[in-house]
């Protein structure tokens, strides 16, 4: 049986593209979480805001089953569509960034999006990345890591990241919304972001993206 990985941590430790080689490289499924959550505050923004312009957290939640996130791949990637739409770059934006941590406080919404995320670790063989995978989603898995980075560098690999897709931004505009995210998402009620006890601390400040593969690749038998 392939293994199950789960890899949590701060905002822009590099989860999602070490997890995507880490999956080719072992031949696994990889699921990024975090599109799951921006998915749904794609659609919030979208369907359920108020004529201010606010999301109305009732109106999503009694339009939850309306939602049909799934993970398509085209060309060796996994692209997410919303009910049969291509979202990928759309949640990216700022507005979904802006939102996305206030969305994923909502128990309706984490319990919503519970069954997506453990289906599809049941038969093994994947990677699964996010905020609460080894405390919450799969307590089980085989191996566990936390990534942490500090926040200049977080800084200037999200800001690269943002600026290859094209999106505007400033550096202060970026650093300012992983600070509020971390800190929305570490002191939320339910499934607050916090290391497992059993998971591995890997803290990349100084890595290259190759040698936290690496590294965490030495854990993996
Ligand atoms: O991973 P990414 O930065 O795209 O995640 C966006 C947001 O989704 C996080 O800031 C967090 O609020 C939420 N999230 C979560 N639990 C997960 C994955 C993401 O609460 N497992």
């Amino acid at each position: 049986r392939k293994p199950v990985i789960a890899i949590d941590g701060y905002s822009s430790t590099g989860k999602s593209s070490i997890s995507k080689v880490i999956a080719k490289k072992l031949g696994l499924i990889h699921m990024d979480t975090g599109a799951l959550y921006r998915g749904v505050t794609f659609f919030a923004i979208n369907e359920c805001s108020d004529e201010n312009g606010k999301i109305d957290l009732e109106k999503l939640f009694k339009k939850l089953n309306d939602i049909h996130l799934e993970f398509k791949k085209i060309d060796e990637e996994l692209i997410l569509f919303l009910n049969g739409n291509d979202i990928s770059k759309e949640i990216r934006t700022n507005e979904v960034s802006g939102n996305v941590s206030l969305i994923a406080c909502q128990k309706e919404v984490r319990d919503y999006l519970m069954e997506t995320q453990r289906s599809i670790a049941q038969k093994g063989g994947v990677i699964m990345d996010g905020r609460d995978i080894g405390t919450v989603v799969l307590p089980d898995a085989d191996y566990k890591f936390f990534l942490t980075a500090s926040i200049d560098e977080r800084t200037k690999r999200r800001f690269l990241e943002l600026q290859s897709l094209g999106i505007e931004n400033s550096e202060t505009e970026v650093r300012e919304n992983l600070i509020s995210r971390d800190k929305i998402d570490s002191e939320r009620a339910v499934a607050p972001l916090k290391k497992a006890d059993d998971a591995i601390l890997v803290d990349n400040s100084k890595m290259t993206k190759e040698e936290t593969i690496d590294y965490i690749l030495s854990f993996i038998s």
